[in-house]
């Protein structure tokens, strides 16, 4: 019998999960539809994907509490975190690999400093869980390896060790530290990864994995303790005017008083004039296995420039695999319907650990997708975030455009 999913359903927001219905019912989560006493608010966000929620956790972490605003958390569908927060492939990692990269579109300073900048990140947001307990299986010491399977991959990864090497060498003061990095030959490759298709990688200590959604839901549940804070679902915003009253689909305007906050990453083109044409909006596909016996790596792996990423869980052997949007190169650009999945990626997903990692197959075992699901990534023209005031308007704010990584940019993190 196949026991496969076909529909775009993400594992991580699975409402079998206890941790989404426990939130459902809480007192501060206001259906759009019904009455309430109050539509004005200092604050609105817009989203509750990470970067909404992390918004307004570090609002109500940096205001004084007797000036604390008074904020609303507007999301569109029915639970919060449904968009790429809720369907990613679960990565923290800073692009050591891409430094090379980096130096030749920003130059040296700023590639360095920017790798330097995601890493620090990715320290915060261990910290932010640690400091609210919340269980988000975060692992940031399980590491990861970016691999090569062929010489201008390998070049570019040579690269980029060679200019951490020697920012380290000019920055004493730099955070970054060689003992982070190890690289590794064809030999260590066919040693650790099943495979003698990869000739050489960069393996990365401090780095690892994350349950997004989870690490998102436990920020909510604080910011809703705090008294001021309100989330709306089903309130999905159509447009803006005056910078202060924002729309919503139903005919429900909910006044700012003080500022409007846009995370809302890729979809913020379906209502904000500002970012179509910076932002294209692309899907990306995922699929989890089922339950695997054998551990093949503790550490986290991409291949192909990051185009591919997979990791295993510790707890159950399932292995998230990410990526393969090259197979079908027309249809995933301008792509917002995260409801289905592509069949062409699908077929690429399932042979990928027999033509990848045949070591696997020889020891007996098969990688069987369970579930899988897309996302919708919001890419850059210029391939930077877009973060900060919407140009001429103090009220307006963006926090999007991530191109499809990095769950660490926040900007409050
Ligand atoms: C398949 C895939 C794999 C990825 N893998 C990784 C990875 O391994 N590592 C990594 O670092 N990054 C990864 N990313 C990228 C990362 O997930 C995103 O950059 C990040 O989650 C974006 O968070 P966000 O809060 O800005 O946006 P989102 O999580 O998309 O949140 C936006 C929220 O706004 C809501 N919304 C949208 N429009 C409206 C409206 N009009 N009114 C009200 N609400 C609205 C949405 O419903 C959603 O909840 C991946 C992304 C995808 C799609």
């Amino acid at each position: 019998m196949n026991s496969t999913v076909r529909v775009s359903n993400p594992f991580w927001i699975d409402e079998k999960h206890d941790f989404i219905s426990s939130l459902q019912t809480h007192p501060r989560i206001i259906h759009a539809d019904l009455p309430t006493n109050n539509d004005e608010y200092d604050i609105v966000i817009i989203g509750t994907g990470l970067s909404g929620v992390a918004c307004a956790y570090w609002l109500r972490k940096l205001y004084p509490v007797e000036r604390f605003p008074r904020i609303l958390l507007l999301e569109k569908n029915a639970r919060p975190c449904s968009g790429a927060s809720g369907r990613n492939g679960g990565f923290l990692w800073p692009s050591y690999d891409y430094i090379a990269g980096y130096v030749e579109d920003y130059g040296y300073e700023n590639a360095c400093q920017w790798v330097e900048f995601q890493h620090e990140n990715i320290r915060a947001i261990a910290e932010a869980v640690e400091e609210n307990q919340i269980d988000c299986e975060i692992n940031i010491n399980r590491g990861n390896v970016a691999l090569a399977r062929n010489e201008e991959e390998l070049e570019n990864i040579n690269k980029s060790y060679e200019i951490v090497k020697d920012y380290i060498g000019k920055h004493p003061k730099t955070k970054m530290s060689l003992d982070n990095l190890e690289l590794w030959d064809h030999q260590k490759c066919q040693e650790m990864l099943h495979s003698e298709k990869f000739i050489g990688g960069m393996f990365m200590r401090e780095s690892g994995t994350v349950w997004v959604a989870k690490l998102v839901y436990g920020l909510l549940k604080y910011c809703l303790e705090q008294a001021g804070v309100d989330l709306m679902t089903q309130s999905k915003v159509i447009r803006i005017e005056d910078s202060k009253k924002v729309f919503l689909e139903n005919g429900r305007v909910i006044l700012a008083h003080q500022a409007i906050v846009h995370a809302t990453n890729a979809y913020a083109v379906e209502y904000l004039d500002f970012v179509r044409g910076k932002i294209i909006p692309t899907r990306g596909q995922c699929s989890r296995s089922k339950p695997i016996e054998t551990i093949f790596w503790p550490f986290g792996l991409s291949a192909r420039d990051g185009r591919e990423y997979y990791h295993q869980s510790p707890i159950d052997g399932r292995i998230t695999l990410g990526g393969c949007r090259w197979r079908s190169p027309d249809t995933e650009n301008n792509n917002q319907n995260d409801s289905e999945i592509n069949d062409l990626i699908r077929e690429e997903h399932e042979r990928f650990f027999a033509k990848w990692h045949p070591g696997i197959a020889m020891k007996n075992h098969t990688v069987e997708i369970e579930q899988e699901w897309t996302g919708i990534m919001a890419f850059t023209v210029d391939e930077l975030p877009l973060i900060g005031p919407l140009p001429g308007d103090n009220h307006q704010f963006l926090l999007c455009g991530y191109n499809g990584e990095k769950i660490f940019f926040r900007s409050e993190f």
